[in-house]
């Protein structure tokens, strides 16, 4: 998660609205089972993204004997609101922005320790956060790489980024993230939903599915592959409340007006020792909590959400990367003609 969801909810029901399914879409919602000795990936667009949605699914994963890796493409560092609230500057300086992401993988490291010891995996790639749908559609037309919008980057610039020598390029997220699969070989790849209402996170998913494109198309197997949602207009519900609804005991679920696509959705329920420590977890990103402690509080329910992407959605991913940017094409002019996307 980036960006205050307020200032986002404006162009967030846009796109629901442009996006809503027609009347009856609602799909039955099955249990989802996690199998023993699992390989699990998840892929975060920001620090905190993974524990929100998959934060049970990792414990589970680890207590069935199996591993989890977790891979932020960005460091968080892009959040223009929590960074100007927390410096007091009303034009912080780039050193500000990358010590704010420095901070947010500080928070990322602690909380996957509060989920699973040292078992989690956890690497950042430094993408520019906030630039992830540009660095998409400027891949898709085999443009130049992106400056990020805040770190005055054309590099990853964390020290512990697994790739600095790479420039932003959406050619190179796709590599990385193919790299990553070769070496993990996930049986269960968890990703954003490329539906979800925030740029960096639909632009996410489909780096994850092109990627897994290529991985399945020279013979890797394919995983089970769920969708997570953080992004989505007045969800989950309570998110707005203070102090935060007491909201532990209920099961989440996906917004009945997020299409179903013809995927299957799957709920995995929590015991109530997952429950606690994903809620611990997400208390570990203690520069979110400033900034969104109710949204946080929202996602920790008995139950983890997620749309089941059928096997030969991959082979399609094309076709969906090409509507996705003519949906979104009208988010993509000149500076000063569309909203800034949000956290900038
Ligand atoms: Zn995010």
């Amino acid at each position: 998660m980036t960006g205050l969801p307020r200032t986002i909810l404006g162009i967030a029901m846009a796109l629901a609205l442009a996006v809503a399914p027609a009347a009856g879409a609602e799909r039955e919602t099955r249990a989802l089972e996690v199998g023993a000795r699992e390989r699990l990936l998840v892929v975060s667009p920001h620090p905190d993204d993974e524990t929100l949605g998959a934060g049970g699914l990792m414990e589970r994963v680890l207590s069935r004997g199996g591993s989890a890796r977790v891979v932020l493409l960005t460091a968080g560092d892009g959040y223009v609101e929590a960074v100007v609230h927390a410096t007091g500057l009303p034009r912080p300086r780039p050193t500000q922005y990358i010590a704010y992401g420095e901070r947010r993988l500080g928070e990322a490291r602690a909380a996957m320790r509060e989920l699973g010891g040292n078992r989690i995996r956890l690497q950042v790639l430094g993408f520019p956060d906030g630039g992830l749908e540009q660095l998409l559609h400027a891949y898709w037309r085999r443009s130049h790489p992106e400056l990020s919008p805040t770190t005055a980057a054309r590099e990853p610039p964390y020290p512990e980024a697994v790739a600095r020598d790479v420039a932003y390029d959406g050619a190179d997220l796709r590599r990385e993230l193919l790299h990553i699969l070769r070496e993990t070989q996930p049986t269960v790849v968890a990703f954003p939903d490329p539906l979800d209402a925030h740029p960096d996170h639909r632009a996410a998913g489909l780096f994850t599915l092109l990627a897994l494109e290529t991985w399945t198309r020279e013979g890797g197997p394919m995983p089970k592959l769920l969708a997570y949602l953080v992004h989505w207009p007045g969800w989950p519900p309570g998110w707005d409340q203070a102090p935060p609804p007491a909201s532990e005991s209920h099961s989440l679920e996906l917004p009945t007006n997020l299409p179903a696509r013809g995927q299957e959705r799957a709920s995995l329920a929590l015991g109530q020792a997952e429950v606690r420590e994903k809620r611990l977890a997400l208390g570990r990103y203690a520069s979110q909590q400033e900034e969104m402690a109710t949204v946080l509080a929202a996602f920790v329910r008995r139950t983890e959400p997620f749309t089941v992407f059928a096997p030969d959605e991959v082979g399609h991913v094309d076709r969906m990367v090409e509507r996705h940017i003519l949906r979104h094409a009208e988010h993509d002019e000149p500076a000063g003609v569309t909203p800034a996307p949000p956290g900038r």
